[in-house]
């Protein structure tokens, strides 16, 4: 029996659920034989789903989470949230970032997901300085990816304002600070990186923190066919204050700057115009959704329902990791258009019903496109990322495989993901990631040292 196979009784594959399926990958980590209707032959599991991909990420807000839930004087918002944001991101260190970047990587994992990425714009030391290696911290999150085990996208980010109209950046953003020529020396500093887990693009922050002319700049220094993700139209504020400065609704004015096609991610998307989410839909980039983040920080709810009519493709992402389940992601996605709605079973289209099967399929595309990376199903090629979930629990107990996305996506708070394989390593076995406890050591070390340096 080689270490290099699972059978599953019930295996979730690109065109749905398949029975007796034997998935083999090689030493690499790449899936060689995904074969239905097998004889078993090796360790046989009941429920295999692919691994899902995070497709937004500030790994560093993970030290942060839950410690912006008190109001103050004046109504909080996304922006009195941002001031708590900016004092972490001032004080922390590059071992600290390794260190909750580790912690986050294996939650993520323990939670199904089984890829990340990374929009990573702390790249300055605190006083604003490059480091020797100006790509230093995002080197950290690369070594944090590789002693979990997690893929990783790793998207340097291009900073240069404050605001629209090309405002100067505060004292606040000082470690933010790049320009093209800046990020793609990084994206370059990182090239060695490169390989089956980890893969290299880049992103502009916003429309408020890039002008024009730098979009075009990074887009044509780029490598051809690398992931470009952007923050858009999070906030109303945000796209008024766009179409004052710029004269036209974000995502309007982004498509007439750049070409918008697959290799794109706009992230958020909240505040779109019809004429924006049909176009979003029409270009194939990829809406990045981070549901429990934006109810966190009350952006608003995206127009998933005319997206999907239109054919937009989306993925999920946990951004400031308020959650690091896609079980919440997910859950939150649809049920925020039911409330909107009052309507249930939103999310669905006409070749598939049942919406735990559809969010989860629909994730992984978006997801893997978000990437850049060969992964997001079970087939002979992808990356072997995958999930087998706990049959012995009592929500799964005997369901037939069409209903075990509904259970495990709308049924209860047990983390209902036992086992997982990611790049070909088994990862976390019985629930707990392998180097779970020296990873959360130095994860409450860290953390316990940047709170007393981020008392205001
Ligand atoms: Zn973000």
């Amino acid at each position: 029996m080689s270490a290099n196979q699972l059978f599953a009784r019930h295996a979730l594959l690109p065109g749905g659920w398949q029975d007796d399926v034997l998935l083999e990958w090689d030493d690499a980590g790449n899936l060689t034989s995904v074969r239905p209707g097998a004889e078993p032959g090796a360790r046989v599991v009941d429920y295999v789903l692919p691994g899902m991909v995070n497709l937004h990420s500030h790994a560093f807000q993970r030290a942060m989470a839950g410690l912006a839930e008190k109001a103050g004087d004046t109504q909080d918002s996304f922006w009195t949230w941002r001031e708590l944001m900016y004092r972490f991101a001032g004080r922390i260190t590059p071992e600290q970032m390794e260190a909750v970047a580790a912690q986050l990587h294996a939650e993520c994992l323990r939670h199904g997901y089984t890829s990340i990425c990374e929009f990573h714009y702390v790249q300055r030391d605190p006083d604003g300085e490059l480091y020797a290696n100006p790509a230093e911290t995002a080197l950290r999150i690369a070594q944090a990816a590789r002693r979990t085990g997690i893929g990783l996208t790793m998207l340097p980010v291009m900073y240069s304002y404050a605001g629209f109209g090309e405002q100067p950046l505060t004292p606040g953003q000082r470690r933010f600070r790049t320009d093209p020529e800046l990020v793609l020396r990084i994206v370059e500093a990182l090239e060695k990186q490169r390989g089956p887990q980890i893969e290299v693009g880049a992103a502009p922050h916003s429309l408020r923190a890039a002008s024009a002319g730098q979009l075009r700049e990074l887009v044509a220094g780029l490598p051809a066919c690398r992931p470009l993700h952007i923050h858009i139209a999070e906030q109303q504020l945000e796209v008024e204050q766009c179409m004052e400065a710029l004269g036209a609704r974000p995502v309007d004015y982004l498509m007439n700057q750049v070409e918008v096609d697959q290799r794109w991610c706009l992230v958020h998307a909240t505040h779109l115009s019809d004429r924006e989410t049909a176009a979003l839909a029409a270009s194939g980039a990829v809406a990045g959704l981070c549901p429990t983040t934006e109810g966190n920080l009350g952006d608003g709810l995206f127009p998933l329902t005319p997206y999907i009519a239109a054919g937009g493709v989306f993925g999920i992402g946990s951004d400031s990791h308020v959650s690091q389940s896609p079980v919440e992601e997910l859950r939150w996605l649809e049920y925020g258009q039911r409330l909107v709605r009052q309507q249930r079973n939103v999310a669905v289209d006409g070749a598939c019903r049942d919406v735990g099967t559809y969010l989860w399929q629909q994730a992984l595309r978006g997801g893997a496109r978000a990437s850049g990376r060969a992964v997001g199903s079970l087939e002979a090629g992808r990356r072997a990322d995958l999930l087998v979930l706990d049959s012995a629990h009592p929500n799964l107990d005997g369901v037939d495989a069409g209903e075990v996305l509904g259970r495990f996506l709308f049924c209860g708070n047990d983390n209902l993901v036992r086992d997982v394989l990611a790049g070909g390593q088994w990862v976390v076995r019985d629930g707990r990631h392998v180097d779970q406890d020296a990873i959360a050591r130095n994860y409450t070390q860290a953390v316990r040292a940047l709170r007393e340096r981020s008392q205001p």
